[in-house]
């Protein structure tokens, strides 16, 4: 069986070290900050209704799917049916497990293109659909030297070539990550047109995962959907813990042409059955709240300043980075760190390999945790991570101080 020896995942780990040294925790990708009120108040709102406790529809409020016909339309540049073309998921992790259940069959030895670093619950969930991964890494092409100087997430390139050699007669899907976690790359029109025409010639379904889709520092995020050709062949996934920072909600969704998106609504079906009601409810209310006083702009110059002020913690003691275009994250190149040859590791940090000892290390001696990024990439191309330590800005401001005191040691 799949789990019957694999250890603790990496976020339940990595929260676990920083715990046993009150680390500040810039590890797993969640908020340190409460949400806007308007959006508590849309949950407690949709509580307080007698009629928000029982079961939705499988295919979700369709108060909400309204909404998000509404705002799907306005984006894609197309009339989007909310009752045939948007299904409401338990997180965007839900909708990418239904896709891929509703997509691949056991036995077959389907592939799934997944471009590294890919998020850790990518290959899991191909595995558990039947899938078989295949993993084509993005390369850093720059001049500059990434272990001495601060380079563009834009540096990191799908090699076209690579991708293509990737490609047989059993690939069936690609998974697509823009902005990108946890690289911060925000996939350029050029970028995505390459892609497109590879999914064309091989007749490939793309399933975007565009939960930071309103998270971008500069750059514009294009969703690959509306690009000529790609509506027929695309399933966008995104996700309101990322959109209203409630991690913790677990509402997402899908949206895509009725014939993508109705085998995905039945895997959802046969795996949650349908999402909570309430906070479906809340989310729609939410996203009405939030038109209104232009809140995502708003949300976006907050997170640009917490990126801006993480960033000049690291040029202050020293250590380059991946300077974000999107999402939460940064790559940070810690190199130069040396662990004593005397160092001692429990073995399950060991047994990782040398990045895991590397984020521990840093962790337990400067009190500032990371996450390992070699979990985001198969065994064969993990070296290719080993320097890094992601981590978070979806933190308060007094968290990104505290590291900023903790790592003067690094001085
Ligand atoms: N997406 C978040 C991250 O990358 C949380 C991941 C998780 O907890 N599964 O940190």
């Amino acid at each position: 069986p799949l789990y019957a020896s694999t250890g603790l995942d990496v976020w339940t780990m990595m929260n676990q070290v920083a715990a046993s040294v009150n680390a500040v925790n810039l590890g797993q990708g969640f908020m340190s900050f409460p949400p806007k009120d308007f959006i508590k108040s849309a949950a407690q709102e949709a509580l307080a209704e007698d009629t928000h406790h029982q079961y939705a529809p499988a295919r979700g409020r369709p108060g909400l799917l309204e909404q998000l016909g509404t705002r799907f339309s306005e984006k894609f540049g197309r009339p989007i049916d909310p009752s045939s073309e948007v299904s409401v998921h338990a997180g965007a992790n839900e909708a990418l497990l239904s896709a891929f259940t509703a997509f691949l069959e056991h036995g077959k030895e389907e592939e799934v293109i997944l471009i590294e670093p890919a998020f850790d619950q990518y290959t899991p969930n191909v595995i558990m659909a039947g899938g078989k991964p295949v993993y084509v890494p993005l390369r850093i092409r720059t001049n500059k030297d990434p272990s001495k100087e601060v380079i563009s997430s834009n540096t990191w390139k799908l090699d076209i070539n690579e991708l293509k050699s990737a490609i047989s007669d059993k690939t069936r899907i690609l998974v697509l990550n823009t902005p990108h976690n946890p690289v911060g790359k925000v996939f350029t029109r050029e970028e995505l047109q390459e892609i497109s025409v590879i999914a064309q010639q091989h007749n490939l379904l793309v399933i975007s995962d565009e939960v930071y889709e309103h998270l971008t520092y500069g750059a514009a995020h294009i969703s690959i959907a509306t690009l000529p050709g790609m509506w027929e062949r695309t399933i966008t996934v995104g996700s309101a813990g990322k959109l209203f920072g409630v991690t913790g909600w677990r509402v997402g969704w899908a949206v895509g042409p009725a014939e993508l998106v109705q085998p995905t609504l039945s895997a959802h079906t046969r795996i949650v059955f349908t999402c909570n009601t309430p906070l479906q409810a809340g989310v729609t209310e939410a996203l009405k709240q939030a038109d209104k006083n232009d809140f995502f702009s708003i949300q976006r110059g907050e997170y640009q300043r917490r990126r801006d002020r993480l960033m000049a913690i690291f040029d202050d003691v020293g250590l380059p980075y991946v300077v974000p275009d999107g999402a939460y994250y940064i790559l940070v190149n810690a190199a130069a760190i040396k662990i004593p040859d005397s160092y001692i590791f429990p073995p399950f940090i060991n047994e990782r390999g040398a990045n895991f000892r590397l984020v521990y290390f840093f962790v337990k001696e400067f009190g500032v945790s990371g996450i390992p990024p070699t979990e985001f990439y198969s065994d064969a191309h993990k070296p290719l991570a080993n320097d890094y330590i992601r981590f978070a800005f979806c933190k308060t401001d007094e968290g990104l101080e505290d590291a900023s005191k903790r790592l003067q040691k690094l001085k």
